[in-house]
């Protein structure tokens, strides 16, 4: 995968190109990245992009042409390659990112990344050229630089051998539509707490179906919102009975 990022801050990209599992995966060739910056193609000499809004008001917005020109530099670079590429602005007011469309984006060979500062991006060139726009949450941050750096890990941990062990992304919270169950490792006992005793059993039949209803519970408990329409293994069903006439009984 070729990720392509605009940006007035291209040294921030460093945290993610070099360090962690994506840094190794990139040593390894395993994707490619460039920043573009807008202020490449200002058209004055002390390199503005930015202008004050028209009707007044407080900050400043990115220039259309800037914005336009940077990502025509990023479609010249690869869609000559007949690849299939998609432009994305980190946007508040996006689509939310979640795990169904990380899956999605990762089918793509490119993704550019506009990354917004100020107040935001002329809303025209957003009109003309970009592909969609998607929000990490409901609040707002100073810049799409870490939005854009949060879907590039979600997106390449899904990349074949950029992890370790290619099932802890299966295994990890939404993968399957579930919270990922609890973990514990050495000691046995901390402060007086021990680990739960199947996990020291070693019969990996009743490990894994404790972890399943750990992770009914836990999606029951913080996100019941996940289990609406969940089409249930009967395991699963079994298991979440347990778990609510458990609750009936208590309450
Ligand atoms: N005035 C804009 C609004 O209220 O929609 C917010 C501008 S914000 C200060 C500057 C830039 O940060 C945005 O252009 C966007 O690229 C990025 N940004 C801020 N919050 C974001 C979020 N929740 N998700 C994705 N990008 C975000």
């Amino acid at each position: 995968m070729f990720i392509q990022a605009i940006t007035l801050f291209p040294e921030m990209f460093e945290s993610i190109t070099c360090y962690g599992v994506t840094g190794r995966a990139k040593q390894l060739g395993l994707w490619q990245f460039e920043t573009i910056n807008p202020r490449s193609f200002a058209d004055n000499k002390l390199g503005y992009i930015d202008d004050r809004p028209f009707g007044g008001g407080p900050g400043m917005i990115m220039m259309a042409a800037p914005i336009q020109a940077a990502l025509k530099q990023a479609g010249t670079r690869y869609k000559n390659q007949q690849h299939n590429s998609r432009i994305i602005y980190l946007s508040p007011q996006g689509q939310p990112l979640t795990h169904r469309k990380v899956i999605e984006l990762a089918q793509y060979d490119n993704l550019v990344l506009l990354c917004g500062r100020y107040e935001g991006i002329d809303e025209r060139v957003l009109q003309t050229d970009v592909d969609e726009e998607i929000s990490v949450g409901d609040f707002v941050v100073s810049g799409g630089e870490l939005p854009a750096m949060m879907l590039m890990d979600a997106v390449l941990r899904l990349i074949p051998g950029v992890l370790g062990d290619s099932l802890s992304a299966e295994q990890d919270s939404f993968a399957d539509g579930l919270l990922d169950c609890p973990h514990y490792t050495r000691p046995s006992e901390f402060q007086g707490m021990v680990v739960p005793d199947v996990l020291l059993s070693g019969n990996h039949a009743l490990i894994a179906e404790w972890r399943l209803e750990q992770s009914l519970r836990r999606t029951l408990a913080r996100r019941p919102d996940l289990l609406d329409g969940r089409d249930l293994l009967p395991q699963e069903a079994e298991l979440l009975q347990k778990i609510l006439s458990e609750r009936e009984q208590a309450a």
